[in-house]
């Protein structure tokens, strides 16, 4: 399969996809707030903290960097080297998103995750779009929801 990603690229995903406040992050928050809409970030005290709550609407958004949490998508590559070391961090990493979101969702909690290929990248979404699309969920009723890039059906495997 081709490299979708230069290694500058990667190097890049490999050191922001950790931390908080990435790049899509910011530009998501600023649409919702642009769009009215008020939240608490990187609630501690919430299972798997959280990017966004929306205690009004008892929702909580999670911006998941596609290779740092095991995205079924192109962005998601495998490093050439240390594979194993990654697979099971990555592994790792998805068994936890799901636990945390189990707890969440116990608590009462609906959540969406928004996918960084939907924001970044070359699968990514109208800036307007992913807002539009968050800002559905939230005054919906759905108890999960997920925003992942436009990739061609043909790279997904
Ligand atoms: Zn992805």
């Amino acid at each position: 399969m081709a490299d979708v990603l230069t290694p500058e690229q990667r190097r890049l995903n490999m050191s922001r996809i950790r931390g908080r406040d990435t790049k899509p992050e910011l530009v998501l928050r600023k649409s919702l707030h642009a769009a009215g809409f008020r939240y608490r970030l990187h609630a501690r005290e919430l299972p798997g903290r959280p990017d966004m709550v929306f205690p009004r609407f008892r929702a909580a958004i999670f911006v998941h960097g596609c290779f740092w949490h095991g995205h079924d998508c192109p962005m998601f590559k495998m490093p050439g080297t240390r594979q194993e070391f990654w697979s099971a961090k990555i592994s790792g990493n998805r068994a936890r998103d799901q636990r945390k979101a189990a707890q969440l969702e116990a608590a009462g909690w609906r959540i969406l995750t928004v996918w960084e290929c939907s924001v970044k990248g070359p699968a990514r979404r109208p800036k307007d779009d992913v807002a539009a699309s968050c800002a559905d969920f939230l005054r919906g009723d759905e108890q999960h929801g997920e925003i992942a890039g436009r990739w061609p059906a043909k790279l997904v495997e």
